[in-house]
């Protein structure tokens, strides 16, 4: 993803931040600074434990504290990722790398296809079930420290974090499991699904809920003028949609080579033909572009965008060689065509 810069490497993955992580933090660390009396008050009757806050308002603590609960929060996100990306090396899906977000983390899988079934059950699964246990971790701490530490106000900055923590990660957990697209759960429910009908058909109602679920949120959103929810509402959709329509090209192109779907013979123009003929060529054989051979060898290729570039005028003197493409990209005649489709877009 562009905008991403590796900071290491775990586990053999290397790990990568966006750009828009670096924003979020932050906005996160203010967010949880300015609500810190609340947010205590809240851990306190959650939790029922009695958290002093003499040290946690003051001064600086409420953005060092909101800082500290932003990046844990972060790296409750990459325990979840590398826990889906331990569970696909096993099955022996490549993992490219993880790469986290404005939104959370991201893994990318070395193959676009979908998973069979089998793997992707265990695989989506296993990312929630880590955010719950991190989060339960988070909660014994919580009861863990007033026994280690008495009566000191460190105790109770530790609480607020552990607590803080315990109920993002237990949010991150229930959050991933609504079943539908882009969230783990929607995995969960194709594979589900996809054991009593073919991948795509699965693909496309897992995708439906998710839409499905975004419209509510963004609904819910803009009732109660919440401008986080409808940023979810506005991902999850984006991210149901990308999710179906690359799946359905997948599948419908799935074992097709480019020698299947490619015209031949092929129409091909010299590279001292003027650009007025090309254009009259595009016109009678509908093609929008031409590959240019000179002595049986590919030089170019030129298209009705380079075209359109010359004005009307210039057309008749304007030659190929004048405003082609040189070194075009070639795939060979058995290369699946989805490897055109994902070069083009
Ligand atoms: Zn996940």
């Amino acid at each position: 993803m562009k905008g991403s810069y590796q900071i290491g490497r775990l586990f053999g993955i290397p790990i990568l931040i966006h750009f828009s992580f670096l924003i979020v933090i932050p906005l996160l660390a203010w967010i949880i600074g300015s609500q810190i009396s609340l947010t205590t008050t809240t851990l306190q009757d959650l939790f029922q434990v009695p958290i002093d806050s003499s040290l946690i308002t003051a001064g600086f603590m409420p953005w060092i504290l909101g800082t500290i609960v932003a990046l844990g929060l972060f790296l409750g996100v990459l325990v979840h990722e590398i826990a889906h990306c331990i569970v696909a090396r096993k099955k022996g899906v490549k993992i490219r790398n993880i790469t986290l977000l404005i939104f959370g983390g991201v893994s990318q899988m070395e193959e676009e296809d979908v998973p069979d079934p089998k793997i992707e059950l265990p695989m989506a699964f296993v990312g929630p079930l880590t955010s719950l246990l991190f989060g339960l971790v988070c909660a014994g701490l919580v009861y863990l420290v007033p026994v280690m530490i008495k009566d000191s106000p460190i105790a109770g900055v530790l609480i607020f974090i552990f607590g803080y923590l315990a109920l993002l990660n237990v949010i991150l957990f229930a959050f991933n499991l609504i079943p539908a697209f882009p969230m783990d759960g929607g995995r969960v429910l194709r594979a589900a699904l996809a054991q009593r009908m073919p991948v795509h058909k699965a693909t496309r109602i897992a995708a439906d809920v998710g839409k499905g679920f975004a419209i509510i949120f963004g609904i819910v959103g803009l009732l109660f003028f919440n401008p986080f929810l409808i940023l979810i509402a506005l991902f999850v959709y984006l991210g149901a949609s990308s999710e179906a329509t690359m799946d359905t090209f997948t599948y419908l192109l799935h074992d097709i080579t480019i020698g299947a779907t490619m015209s031949s013979p092929v129409t091909f123009v010299t590279p001292t033909l003027s650009v007025a003929k090309v254009m009259e060529m595009m016109l009678s054989t509908k093609h929008l572009g031409f590959p240019v051979v000179e002595h049986d060898t590919l030089v170019g290729m030129i298209t009705l965008k380079d075209v359109n570039r010359i004005p009307q005028t210039d057309r008749e003197v304007k030659l190929v060689r004048d405003i082609m493409t040189r070194n075009p990209i070639t795939l060979p005649h058995s290369a699946p065509v989805m490897d055109a489709l994902k070069i083009m877009s």
